[in-house]
């Protein structure tokens, strides 16, 4: 059965309107008609399923009848990823977004070419991922922030996952004595669960100074995807995976 994301709130019998493009896709490219039914959630009240009560030109009232499922979260993960470039970026959304990412920090750092999003189709991507992988909310997105400012105003109750590949040294032994990070898999395994990020940075990496700020934050597990280096959208999608064997929903 087709899912939407809405933005209103969903009540029993209390009708309302889709966005127009929701209405145009329901009644025009899925030629649904008056009686047909959908599933709709909003990250609020829980998946409910709704009728099609009245059609018209612009567009079509949907009537909730039916909670099939009570609002529920995945766990307590923000993705903080540096921008990249638009193609990778969409990639990793969807995928953050099927993972179960509940936001994704957009980051500025010292060597992320852009300064901005475009976050209507990020937040478009978002809301059809969550709706094809069965979430009962969508990953909220926000405007870029300089990393700097990010960590400023950091709350450190949730830990973070620093993807340090490691810097230039590339060859350094992994998880070895120099202090390099660590194997993922065993460093989250010691770990609390409770709120936590994830950290993926740009496709030219981290910083000297990026780095050593990060490593030397309490809440900053710095840790190591393995002995080659993963394109940003790889790292993203294997971190979160990890996290989520390891933390998450997946255990
Ligand atoms: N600086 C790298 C590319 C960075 S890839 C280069 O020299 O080409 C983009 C991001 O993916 C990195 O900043 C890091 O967060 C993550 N990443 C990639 N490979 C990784 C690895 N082997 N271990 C940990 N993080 C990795």
């Amino acid at each position: 059965m087709i899912r939407l994301f809405v933005d209103g709130n969903l009540e029993f019998g209390e009708p309302f309107e889709p966005r127009p493009e929701q209405a145009r896709y329901l009644t025009q490219v899925m030629r649904l008609g008056v009686g047909a039914e959908i599933l709709a959630f909003n990250g609020r009240d829980g998946e409910w399923r709704c009728r099609i009560a009245q059609m018209s030109k612009r567009g079509c009232v949907l009537e909730p009848t039916v909670r099939t499922r009570p609002q529920a979260f995945g766990p307590d993960l923000d993705l903080v990823l540096a921008l990249v470039k638009r193609g990778p970026l969409e990639t990793i959304v969807e995928k953050a977004t099927e993972l179960g990412a509940r936001r994704i920090r957009l980051a500025i750092t010292r060597r992320t070419n852009a300064d901005h999003a475009n976050l209507n189709r990020l937040r478009a991507i978002a809301a059809e991922a969550a709706e094809q992988t069965g979430r009962l909310d969508a990953p909220d997105i926000q405007e870029p922030e300089k990393l700097e400012r990010l960590l400023d105003g950091w709350d450190v109750g949730r830990r973070l996952m620093f993807c340090d590949e490691a810097g230039d040294d590339f060859a350094a032994e992994w998880g070895g004595s120099s202090g390099r990070a660590s194997v993922a898999l065993k460093v989250l395994a010691d770990q609390p669960a409770g709120p936590w990020a994830v950290l993926i940075g740009p496709e030219g990496g981290f910083d000297a100074q990026e780095r050593e700020r990060l490593r030397t934050l309490p809440y900053v597990a710095p840790v190591s995807l393995g002995p080659r280096i993963l394109r940003a959208d790889t790292a993203a999608i294997s971190a979160l995976t990890l996290w989520q064997c390891a933390l998450g929903d997946w255990r």
